[in-house]
């Protein structure tokens, strides 16, 4: 039997419960865990935003040993995946490769059968989410090794934000020396100053708080910040005087809150492009002027869901490459065991943590 973390119901405190070990197919594997990261989405979950099968075993980015394996996995280069090795996962899963969305209009994270680990899987169904010992890849799940230089702790520091980060700045397709105004300084609005910043933006300014955060945005490759503290009005001036008198080439919105969408479109130059990743859950509405703030811009908006395989597999690629450059390993800043989720989930909802993560088996990390 194997403990994992329960969240029964919105709003209901978490409780460890017992599962049994899956019986493992061809394809199959059990990990044992090593971190699962606890990010907005599971506070979210929590306050009962998204509609999902409770109970769940929350936790979508994980990392773990495989340790015991179906027999016949491989990754995508082909290469042999075995017991022992340091994996992680695409939390996405049965993405059906068989409808509309997925065939035709190639959007394959608006197909309506893909199931997410730690989200969309009840807990009833065993043990399909990261706060717990072991977690149980399903046949066809795709594992990606960590490399040896990259280590769990730089990879889980950038957690699930890594890959929204990465999929919103291809979105963005952010161009050498263009500059980049990054609404939130979460671990997704870190990610993107640091990818923007590999990407060869010129000014990159982030706008967010509190003051630690955005200090730790300098660090990511920010040549700016700016304060939620200042007006608004003053934040979209400092925007303006920073990039010519015009606004910003891109703006990047990864914060969450409603009026950061209408910032972006006051702080985007015109015919510039905005990018919003921030609005996985539902924070409300807000305000627009269609002729002053999109039409008269000409300006470009794009919506971003989800992330697919290849956005996971170069989240490993870069983290193994720039981990040493960007400081993610040290975004982890606090560590839980599953007894201490509840304590976990208010860390990030207060923001005492920039990235908490759960340790399921301390004796392993
Ligand atoms: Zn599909
Ligand atoms: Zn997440």
């Amino acid at each position: 039997m194997y403990s994992a973390c329960v969240m029964p119901a919105p709003s209901e405190p978490l409780r460890v419960d017992q599962f049994p070990a899956p019986t493992l197919q061809p394809g199959a594997a059990l990990l044992r865990t090593l971190y699962s990261e606890v990010c907005g989405t599971d506070v979210h979950l929590h306050h009962g935003r998204l509609d999902v099968p409770f109970p769940i075993i929350p936790g979508h980015v994980s990392v773990g040993v495989v340790e015991q394996s179906g027999g016949g996995l491989r990754d995508i280069e082909g290469s042999p995946i075995k017991e022992g090795d340091v994996v992680t996962f695409l939390d996405v899963h049965e993405t059906c490769n068989n409808c509309y969305y997925c065939l035709v209009a190639r959007q394959p994270t608006k197909c309506p059968h893909r199931k997410v680990y730690g989200i969309s899987y009840s807990a009833t169904e065993g043990l399909l989410g990261g706060w717990a010992e072991a977690i149980w890849m399903k046949p066809g799940v795709k594992m990606i090794k960590l490399p040896p230089e990259l280590t769990p702790e730089t990879f889980i520091g950038g957690g699930c934000g890594l890959v929204t980060a990465l999929h919103a700045v291809d979105m963005a397709e952010v161009r050498l020396g263009e500059s980049v105004v990054v609404l939130g300084v979460g671990p997704v609005g870190q990610s993107i100053v640091a990818f923007s910043s590999l990407s060869g933006a010129g000014e990159i300014i982030a706008v967010g708080a509190p003051q630690a955060r955005l200090d730790f945005a300098k660090r990511m490759g920010a040549t700016h910040t700016l304060g939620l503290d200042l007006p608004v009005e003053a934040r979209v001036e400092s925007v303006r005087r920073l990039t010519g008198g015009r606004g910003a080439d891109v703006v990047i919105e990864g914060s969450g809150a409603p009026e950061a969408v209408r910032d972006a479109l006051d702080m985007v130059r015109d015919g510039g492009r905005v990018v919003i990743c921030g609005q996985y859950t539902d924070n409300g509405s807000i305000e627009i002027h269609p002729h002053w703030q999109i039409n008269r811009k000409h300006v470009e908006i794009k919506g971003c869901w989800g992330s697919r395989y290849d956005h996971f597999h170069r989240a490993v690629a870069l983290t193994a490459r720039y981990g040493n450059q960007k400081p993610w390993r040290e975004m982890v800043s606090g560590r839980f065991t599953l007894a201490q989720a509840n304590d976990a989930l208010a860390a990030v909802e207060n923001r005492t943590a920039i990235k908490a993560v759960i340790t399921p088996n301390p004796s392993l990390v």
